[in-house]
């Protein structure tokens, strides 16, 4: 890290440690229960212009490197925010970016680095294909000057507060290309007049607070300029942005394992049972330091990945392993919080509970722990294909 990247950091946790103090538990406890976005939150750090950091300057972003996103993450996350509500603006515009169009830059780019238009819907999954991307159904087929999307999607997060959605679609049938990769397609559908003309979003309730939905698609129609790149050639644009999402997520991850570990460092240190600190007891300060020293392992290789990335270098198994590596240690430091709290742990006033539910997700998204396993044995290891 470059001490001019250091200094802004800095900066960066300062200004994002204001914004959290300003919403404590009692704010996302209070949305927790009612299911309620975080609209004031993500306001606040929209004004700031964190949300829009990844964005070049010449579209109204800052520029920032992605290592320097990721500790903007970290820091909400560390300082009892929760990015899950909007830290796709940060990154699915990427696909734009690197993918788009001169006039679909121009159109998007500067209404989303202001936060005038949101693009935080990422549709992706399917109920029957789950991880096996390629065998996604939903289909997009060329009529007239546009196309007609039919099909589901599942777990489309906030698309309830996007004006924006980045579908991934097939264009033509898995059963008339020569790679099961071929012929899937990116969209950039406008959500703002959806509703009612061909588009059916349904809230799903979860064990978090996410907004996450399904999506029902019914000879939807969407203009021929909503095709992102080369027809048939989605697949790898999702992809080239998978990794910069691991990153972020992991960096979340890396920010949650610091509030746990703190949290219960402190009640350790000021609970008294039997006359003396808990924290006096190894049983007590064993578990905590060891999920100290695996975030500590899971942030390094977070940093090595975030430092490909950003010198434009392969980092497919750095991201994927900093993204399960910070998942585990988040989950150890929560766990261990929970253990450290004892019956406290559970009452919804210490956020502890809150933040173990929430901070669970991540190890099943945005991928599940074993298809990264999968991927280290394949493309590192050189081991058969498991799938
Ligand atoms: C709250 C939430 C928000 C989400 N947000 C979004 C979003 O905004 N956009 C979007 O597109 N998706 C989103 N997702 C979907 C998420 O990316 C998937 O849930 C995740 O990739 C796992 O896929 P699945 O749930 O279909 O599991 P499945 O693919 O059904 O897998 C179930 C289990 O089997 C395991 N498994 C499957 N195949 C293998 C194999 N070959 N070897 C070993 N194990 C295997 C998996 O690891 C997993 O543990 C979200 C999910 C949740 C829960």
């Amino acid at each position: 890290m470059t001490s001019e990247n250091a200094e802004l950091i800095s900066q960066l946790r300062d200004t994002v440690k204001k914004v959290c103090d300003d919403f404590p538990g009692e704010y996302w406890r209070e949305k927790d229960r009612n299911r309620h976005y975080p609209t004031e939150f993500v306001n606040a750090l929209t004004e700031l212009g964190l949300l829009a950091s990844l964005i070049p300057e010449e579209y109204g972003g800052s520029g920032l490197p992605l290592s320097v996103g990721a500790e903007i993450l970290t820091a909400i996350h560390e300082f009892g925010g929760h990015a899950g509500a909007c830290h796709a603006q940060m990154y699915t515009m990427g696909t734009v970016l690197r993918h788009g169009n001169v006039e679909q830059k121009e159109q998007y780019l500067p209404g989303i680095a202001s936060g005038d238009l949101r693009l935080q819907a990422f549709g992706v999954t399917e109920p029957t294909a789950g991880t096996d991307t390629t065998s996604i159904s939903t289909m997009a087929v060329r009529s007239g000057d546009g196309y007609i999307v039919n099909g589901q999607k599942v777990w489309t997060s906030r698309a309830e507060h996007s004006d924006l959605m980045l579908l991934l679609a097939r264009t033509t049938p898995k059963d008339q290309v020569k790679k099961r990769s071929d012929g899937l397609s990116v969209f950039l559908v406008d959500m703002r007049d959806a509703q009612g003309n061909g588009m059916t979003i349904k809230p799903i309730r979860t064990m978090i607070n996410h907004s996450t939905t399904e999506i029902f698609f019914d000879n939807f129609p969407i203009p021929a300029n909503s095709l992102i790149g080369e027809e048939g050639k989605g697949f790898k644009y999702i992809l080239s942005g998978m990794n910069a999402e691991r990153i972020l997520i992991a960096a979340e991850c890396i920010g949650d394992a610091r509030w746990f570990i703190k949290k219960a460092t402190d009640y350790a240190c000021e609970r008294q049972v039997f006359g003396r600190p808990i924290g006096m007891n190894q049983g007590i300060q064993f578990p905590i330091a060891r999920a100290y020293a695996n975030t500590i392992a899971a942030e390094l290789v977070l940093r090595e990945a975030a430092e490909l990335y950003d010198r434009g270098e392969d980092c497919g198994t750095e991201a994927n392993m900093a993204k399960m590596l910070a998942s585990e240690a988040s989950w150890e430091a929560a766990d261990t919080c929970m253990q450290t709290f004892g019956g406290f742990g559970v009452a919804e006033e210490y956020d502890v509970e809150r933040k173990f539910r929430e901070c669970r997700l991540y190890r099943i998204a945005p991928i599940s722990t074993n298809l990264i396993l999968s991927f280290i044995a394949e493309h590192e290891l050189g081991m058969p294909r498991s799938y």
